[in-house]
Order: C-alpha cells, then sequence, then structure tokens
C-alpha cells in the first residue's frame, strides 16, 4: 500500500502514523532525511484510516470572512519572538488558565540539537517555544497526546505550520470545543537532518559543539539576523549571507518537496487564526508607526495575524486581551508577503544542493561561497554604476 501519488503530496505530519490502529506504518527519512510513512504490509488490515485522516487527501476552503490585522503583544518580552510576538502572548494567557500549550521546540539533548514539537505547561518552559526554526519540526507522537488532553478537558493551544496544524485536524477527525490552533505564515522547511549537518559542519569549524541556534535574533531589531551559543556560553552572531543553511533557505533551495505547490500558501488557512510577519509595514500602513504618531515600534517586530472562523474570533477574544490589533486586509498584508498567495518556487539548486549534501556538508558549503562570490562582484559592479548610466542601460534593453 501507497499513502500517496508523489512526494508533493505528503507533508510528513505523521497523522497516518499515528491513528493507525496495529502500527502498520512508521516514518521513515529518504535520503535527504525528509521523513515519509511507509506501510507495513503485512501489519496492514486495509481500515483506510489512513488515508481517511490525511490532509492532502481534502481541500481547504478558503477563508471567506477575512479580518486581518497588523499586531504586536503589550506587555510581553518579545526579544526571543520573531515578529510581534503574539504567540507567546496567547499562549501565556492560555497557561495561566491551565491549558496546554503545543508547539516547536529547537532542544539540546545528547550533544545535539534537535527540532520538535512538544508539550508546554508552565510559563517558565515557554521560552522553548518562542522563535522561528527554519527546519521540519517532527510531530511523531504529538496528536495522540493533544487528543488525550482535549478528552481530559483540558484547554489546549497548538501551533505550527499550516500542514501541521491540518494534519491534527485531520487526525481528530471532528472539533473539540476546547482546541485552538494556530498556523503560521510558512515558505516551506528544510528537513531535520540538513540542519545537524550544517551544525556539525559548524560545530567543527568552531571548534566547539553548538548548543543552542537563533534564526531570528532580535539584539539587532527586528529583521533576519542569526546567532548561535557556542558550548563556553560565547555567541557569534551573523548575516544570513554569512551560513549557507540560512541562505539557502531564503533562497528556497532547500525545502520538501510538497512546500514547492502548498496549498496553504493562500487563503485556505486550517488555524483558527494564523501569525506571520507584518513585513514592509512602513509602507502599507505608515501611520501605525511610532515615527508618524502611531503606536507600533518597528524595530522591535510586527506581526500579521488573520482571525479565520469563529473558533479564531473566541480565542482572540477570551486570550488575546495581551495583543494590541490594528485593522489592515488580506491585501495590504499579503502585498509583501508572498507566502500568503503563492507557495515558494521549485528552483534548479534545490537538486544540486540535496545531491551535494548527500556527499558531504563541507562541498555544499564550498559550492555555496563560490556562487556568493560572483553574486557579490555582481552586486558591487551594479553598486559601482551611476544612476544616470544604469537608466540609459535600462532604456537600451528595454528597447
Ligand atoms: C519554517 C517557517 C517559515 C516561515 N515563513 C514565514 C514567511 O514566509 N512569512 C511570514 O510572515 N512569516 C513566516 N514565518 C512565521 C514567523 O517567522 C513567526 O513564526 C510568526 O510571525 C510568529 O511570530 P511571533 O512573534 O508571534 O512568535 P514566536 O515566538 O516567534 O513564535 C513561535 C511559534 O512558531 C512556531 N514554530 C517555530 N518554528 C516552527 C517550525 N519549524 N515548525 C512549526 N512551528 C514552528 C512555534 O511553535 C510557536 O508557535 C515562518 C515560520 C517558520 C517556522
Amino acid at each position: 500500500m501507497n499513502l500517496f501519488v508523489s512526494k508533493s503530496s505528503c507533508s510528513g505530519c505523521t497523522a497516518c502514523e499515528s491513528v493507525c490502529p496495529v502500527q502498520a506504518i512508521t516514518m521513515q527519512p529518504d535520503q535527504d532525511g525528509f521523513l515519509y510513512p511507509q506501510v507495513n504490509n503485512e501489519k496492514c488490515i486495509n481500515c483506510g484510516l489512513c488515508t481517511k485522516v490525511c490532509a492532502y487527501q481534502h481541500e481547504q476552503p478558503a477563508v471567506s470572512d477575512k479580518k486581518v490585522f497588523a499586531a504586536v503583544a503589550k506587555n510581553t518580552d518579545i526579544s526571543k519572538s520573531a515578529s510581534g510576538g503574539l504567540f507567546s502572548s496567547i499562549a501565556t494567557s492560555v497557561l495561566k488558565s491551565g491549558g496546554a500549550v503545543y508547539g516547536s521546540a529547537m532542544i539540546y539533548e545528547n550533544d545535539h540539537l534537535t527540532v520538535k514539537h512538544i508539550k508546554v505547561e508552565n510559563e517558565n518552559d515557554l521560552c522553548l517555544l518562542k522563535g522561528s526554526k527554519y527546519v521540519h519540526s517532527n510531530t511523531q507522537g504529538i496528536y495522540p497526546a493533544v487528543l488525550e488532553d482535549l478528552k481530559n478537558g483540558k484547554t489546549v493551544l497548538f501551533s505550527g505550520t499550516p500542514c501541521q496544524i491540518a494534519g491534527l485536524k485531520g487526525f481528530l477527525q471532528k472539533d473539540y470545543i476546547n482546541l485552538y490552533t494556530i498556523d503560521l505564515i510558512c515558505h516551506g522547511v528544510p528537513s531535520e537532518k540538513l540542519f545537524q549537518q550544517y551544525i556539525s559542519f559548524e560545530e567543527a569549524k568552531n571548534k566547539s559543539n553548538i548548543t543552542a541556534y537563533r534564526f531570528r535574533d532580535k539584539s539587532q531589531g527586528w529583521k533576519l539576523h542569526g546567532a548561535m551559543t557556542l558550548e563556553n556560553g560565547n555567541t557569534i552572531y551573523f548575516e544570513p549571507e554569512e551560513s549557507s543553511y540560512y541562505q539557502m533557505f531564503l533562497n528556497s533551495y532547500t525545502y520538501r518537496e510538497n512546500c514547492y505547490s502548498c496549498p496553504y500558501a493562500s487563503d485556505r488557512r486550517p488555524g483558527d487564526i494564523t501569525i506571520g510577519d507584518y513585513w514592509c509595514i512602513d509602507l502599507v500602513h505608515p501611520e501605525l508607526l511610532l515615527e508618524n504618531g502611531g503606536q507600533i515600534d518597528e524595530h522591535k517586530g510586527v506581526s500579521c495575524m488573520m482571525v479565520n472562523n469563529d473558533k479564531g474570533r473566541e480565542l482572540v477574544a477570551i486570550y488575546g486581551h495581551g495583543i494590541n490589533c490594528w485593522q489592515s486586509t488580506f491585501e495590504k498584508a499579503a502585498k509583501y508577503n508572498r507566502q500568503l498567495t503563492a507557495p515558494s518556487v521549485l528552483k534548479p539548486e534545490r537538486d544540486i544542493v540535496l545531491k551535494l549534501a548527500r556527499n558531504n556538508y563541507a562541498e555544499l558549503d564550498k559550492w555555496y561561497r563560490k556562487r556568493l562570490r560572483s553574486i557579490k562582484i555582481k552586486r558591487a559592479i551594479r553598486q559601482s554604476v551611476p544612476r544616470p548610466v544604469k537608466n540609459i542601460v535600462k532604456s537600451i534593453i528595454g528597447k
């Protein structure tokens, strides 16, 4: 039995593995480390549950009544959050009321950094979920844990990529009044294997284990700065371009195959609310910024929030009192956030990159640095050409 027609129709959400009553399905990595379900035909009893729960077999309807906001957390420390801290503000309220929060954590255990979904039940541990991990977060065993909490009457807030939310809802097969979901605007995820290879490469270079890694370090403001912490506690700060893994992630070279045809890179949102960065807020809502007399300090980070259904409205009404919101529109939020209108583009470099990584990450890093050098030279040449000359060239090419 094959659970997916092609790799582009499986997000690796683990709903099929979790629902199988005879444990006939296990998630197995392919040669690039992306997890796919494999069925043991000797154990399989052909009950069909695995295909029934698969979110990719069911189309997600578009959100009909889109309510979109620019938003920031009011009194929460958002320095460790990727954007405006909406997630931690809502999650803190859920925890204070005795609920459980599920999300993605990067954890240093057994000398390795791993990225996986975990359950958090107290505010001290919430820091584990803060911040964007640009890696596929493993959800194995998590959906059954959510189900148990729901059946025990616990309020659950589950956060993740849209395919993980769709996977959870597929697995549950019915609505629970005590479940709230937050999906992220997402442009795709590389495999954990690639991340581990990259971390080992950095560890060899720095002659130290890396005990923490942040893709969205805010010590220099709300942008795409990275930071990694060595065993001796020293932190190395870097720009995305200095890290082959980070820049190739931003270039869309390294994602799981289904990310390039993601059905949720649109207004088809499975989460009760959707959160992301409100990029270029200075262009679409300049009136909201501090420097123009508004209330938002852009340098600390600004979120975009889409309230997708009644449950989303309820979530914001009950647990959103720590958030400041300003009405926006889907068109404005999507103008500089491509992931709200189309999936990432599959580029020919993906094949090259994954093939090189199969051999040795150092080879991939070398390939990346060679390209970076030529990109930098071209950039320097472009910048050195005076604008009038550029305009003449443009008009000639234009003709
Ligand atoms: C892989 C990825 C791609 C993204 N791409 C975009 C984009 O193109 N445009 C955009 O506007 N925003 C994107 N985001 C979302 C954005 O970076 C922030 O996560 C979001 O704005 C929430 O920020 P926050 O300040 O509210 O909270 P934070 O404290 O930053 O929120 C952390 C939340 O993100 C979840 N999370 C972190 N990493 C992962 C992961 N690997 N898998 C699943 N869930 C995870 C946690 O569970 C938690 O709910 C992406 C996030 C990820 C993880």
